[in-house]
């Protein structure tokens, strides 16, 4: 049995209590060294076999999944942040139902909600923007046609952007040719809820510049929209003259 885990942002108290309890009673652990916080792994059992994917090819993860299996063994597939956002783990999936290797999936947070944890911040606010853009630049992935940043960045909803700290020039550019205006709000976050974690806020305008002068450019998430800063309306839900499946509104 092989159990995908989401390992969180970083905190190593940030993983799931099932996803916890998993790495606990793994025999085998392939984790992803380049993100998961190794803290994580104090908790495996003693003689439990530790791999870094970081350099493994994904044939050489299936023939260690493949090995712990033939031996009856349990393997964790530790992924960062959640696995279902640029986790790679769709190719290992249709690997294992092709050996017949049963799997589950145990979700974590992801690093996204890691930031907007650390920036006291809420992504989808009334009259500001009920929506949230998870995307990221192309880089050496390419991106489809139709989700260019700059397209994006028409909607004027909240973003969060992946895989594009190496790259805030290109990313202020896009933003900017998209119509965003410059004084919008913008946050880099820098290894959220580690213990080096670092939130910078700046506006689209001085993406670039606010990233260069702090040095990060791995790691990090970028955070883009009105909800980051500014004025919202209130929430219907708390309104006294509201009335829900759970409450009678009354008149004021
Ligand atoms: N599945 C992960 C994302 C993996 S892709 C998740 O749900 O968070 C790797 C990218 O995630 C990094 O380039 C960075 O953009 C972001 N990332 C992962 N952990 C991060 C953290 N603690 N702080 C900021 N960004 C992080």
């Amino acid at each position: 049995m092989v159990h995908f885990v989401g390992a969180g942002p970083g905190a190593p108290d940030l993983i799931t209590l099932r996803g916890a309890a998993h790495l606990k009673a793994a025999d085998v652990v392939i984790y992803a060294g380049s993100l998961v916080n190794p803290l994580l792994l104090q908790n495996c059992r003693e003689g439990c076999e530790i791999h870094n994917s970081a350099h493994m090819t994904l044939d050489e993860i299936l023939s260690v999944t493949e090995e712990a299996e033939a031996a009856g063994k349990t393997t964790v597939r530790l992924h960062t942040g959640d696995p279902s956002l640029y986790g790679a783990v769709r190719e290992q999936m249709d690997a294992l139902r092709e050996k017949k290797i049963p799997f589950d999936v145990t979700p974590g947070v992801s690093s996204l909600f890691g930031a907007a944890a650390s920036l006291n911040a809420e992504f989808t606010l009334p009259g500001v923007s009920q929506s949230l853009i998870i995307t990221r630049l192309a880089g050496r992935t390419e991106v489809p046609e139709g989700e260019k940043l700059r397209d994006f960045a028409r909607h004027g909803a909240s973003m969060a952007l992946f895989l594009s700290g190496g790259m805030p020039d290109r990313v202020q550019a896009e933003l900017l040719a998209g119509g965003c205006p410059p004084e919008t709000p913008a946050a880099l976050v820098y290894k959220a809820t580690w213990p080096d974690e670092k939130c910078l806020r700046c506006t689209v305008g001085t993406l670039a510049e606010t990233a260069a002068e702090a040095g990060i450019s791995k790691t990090v998430l970028i955070l883009v929209g009105d909800f980051l800063d500014g004025p919202c309306e209130k929430s219907r839900l708390y309104d006294p003259s509201f009335t829900t499946a759970f409450r009678e509104g009354r008149a004021e």
